[in-house]
């Protein structure tokens, strides 16, 4: 991508509503845009972190056989009122009605949606267990949205659902999918802590968030700091049922509290085991040699679209975004300083073409503008390396290469650069 081409609007100054530094510099590099309070577009900087997060998660997802589907924003009111939902859920809970007085709402969330789907297709006890995800936009009509895509109102989430044969079965279901997060979290480049947590309304008995600590967070939990180093690797469900970490609405309910410190941190996805509580609502009945039985059931979401805000919490400097390498919307940000200069045009030019063409992705600061600017905005958005082509080209045939994180800069041969590059990236 050339960034003659590629729609950034970045901002000098923060904007004027903003508090938290990844609303600011989400504005400011030209990320997201707001269009009514807790409703913003993802322009095309932030669209590609977006999908960077939703192809990592995508990948893990199809690993473990997980089917991917795409249920409707919109739901009928009817399912809801089966469940008993539709007016305990409250006020977040948008609700709709169309031309012919029919009652519908924006999902918050879709266990119910897919209990329905599940009864009419699962019809063997042979069939089970299942499991389905899909990544889709939810509508939360949030008392105080604020902190951008960090709480928003429309937003978007990968939820999955778990029909299992029994609660034992159901277990093992939970327990992979717990490892599952933390396999995501970590291709997320994401320093995760699982919690307990309490299952609240969607009910049940079994439930774990996956929270990030940083000090800007708008969550506290309560862990014990030896945790932070055990290997979760090898869990079982008897090991995260006595985990030393929870949610402050867990820790406050616990009746014999032990001290345990307290941080701050943002809840990046919650994972829920309910039983039979939706398929007794709908009556999901399945046929077995051993008599009839409920599907056991689970829900498994992440806030994908709070995450580009998160990381941003955590990576950033005075001068804006670093990225993590996973997640960044383009590997490189290759600058031409000297904009009237032939030879550092073409050199640009053939670098940019032979990147691109092994599947590089770049983009390329081939503006008319100064250089304070140009570097000003390679720090702001944030790409991991930056690649400079100056004077230091056509006085000694050398470029310069940068690292955003830490910023340390060494000079490559302008004549071994692609291949140089290449082992950078790949080493
Ligand atoms: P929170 O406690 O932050 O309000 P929640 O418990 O209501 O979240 P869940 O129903 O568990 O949220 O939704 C799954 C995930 O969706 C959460 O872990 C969070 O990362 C994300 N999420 C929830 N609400 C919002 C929101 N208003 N804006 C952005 N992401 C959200
Ligand atoms: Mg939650």
């Amino acid at each position: 991508m050339k960034f003659s081409n590629f729609f950034i609007s970045t901002l000098k100054e923060n904007p004027s509503d903003s508090r938290l530094v990844s609303h600011n510099l989400m504005i400011r590099s030209g990320m997201i845009k707001l269009e009514t309070s807790g409703i913003y577009t993802w322009m095309p900087l932030g669209y590609r972190v977006l999908k960077k997060i939703i192809k990592i998660i995508e990948v893990e997802h199809e690993k473990k056989f997980i089917n991917q589907i795409l249920m409707p924003t919109i739901q009928s009111a009817e399912i809801w009122k089966t469940s008993k939902r539709y007016d305990s859920y409250g006020k977040e809970m948008l609700k709709i009605v169309d031309r012919y007085s029919k009652e519908l709402l924006y999902g918050p969330t879709n266990e119910e949606m897919i209990t329905v789907l599940g009864k009419q297709f699962i019809k063997s006890y042979k069939n089970l267990p299942r499991y389905f995800y899909h990544i889709q936009s939810k509508f939360r009509d949030e008392i105080r949205p604020r902190f951008g895509v960090m709480r928003a109102r429309e937003f978007i989430m990968k939820d999955a659902y778990s029909f299992d044969i029994n609660e034992k079965s159901g277990e093992e279901t939970y327990v992979n999918f717990f490892k599952l997060y933390l396999k995501i979290f970590e291709k997320l480049g994401i320093p995760i802590l699982p919690v307990r947590a309490l299952s609240g309304e969607i009910g049940g008995h079994l439930s774990h968030e996956f929270h990030m600590v940083v000090d800007s967070g708008e969550s506290e939990i309560f862990y014990n700091k030896s945790i932070e180093k055990n290997d979760f690797k090898n869990i079982e469900l008897n090991k995260i049922l006595k985990l030393e970490s929870y949610t402050d609405d867990f820790y406050n309910k616990i009746p014999k509290k032990i001290e345990i410190p307290s941080f701050r941190s943002i809840e990046l996805g919650h994972i829920f085991l309910f039983g039979s509580k939706y398929s007794d609502s709908f009556d999901f009945t399945i046929n077995s040699e051993s008599g009839k039985f409920k599907p056991y059931m689970g829900s498994y979401g992440i806030g994908i679209s709070r995450i580009p805000a998160a990381i941003i919490e955590l990576f950033h400097d005075k001068n804006g975004i670093i990225w993590p390498k996973e997640v960044s919307p383009f590997q490189i940000i290759l600058i031409n300083l000297l904009n009237d200069n032939e030879t550092t045009k073409d050199f640009c030019e053939k670098l940019y073409d032979q990147l691109i063409s092994s599947n590089f992705e770049v983009i390329y600061d081939d503006r008319n503008e100064r250089s304070g600017t140009k570097f000003a905005d390679a720090d702001l958005i944030g790409i991991p390396l930056q690649v400079i082509v100056g004077k230091n080209l056509t006085d000694k045939r050398k470029v310069s290469i940068k690292y955003r994180n830490n910023h340390n800069e060494f000079e490559i041969d302008a004549s071994d650069c692609p291949k140089s590059l290449m082992e950078i990236i790949n080493g």
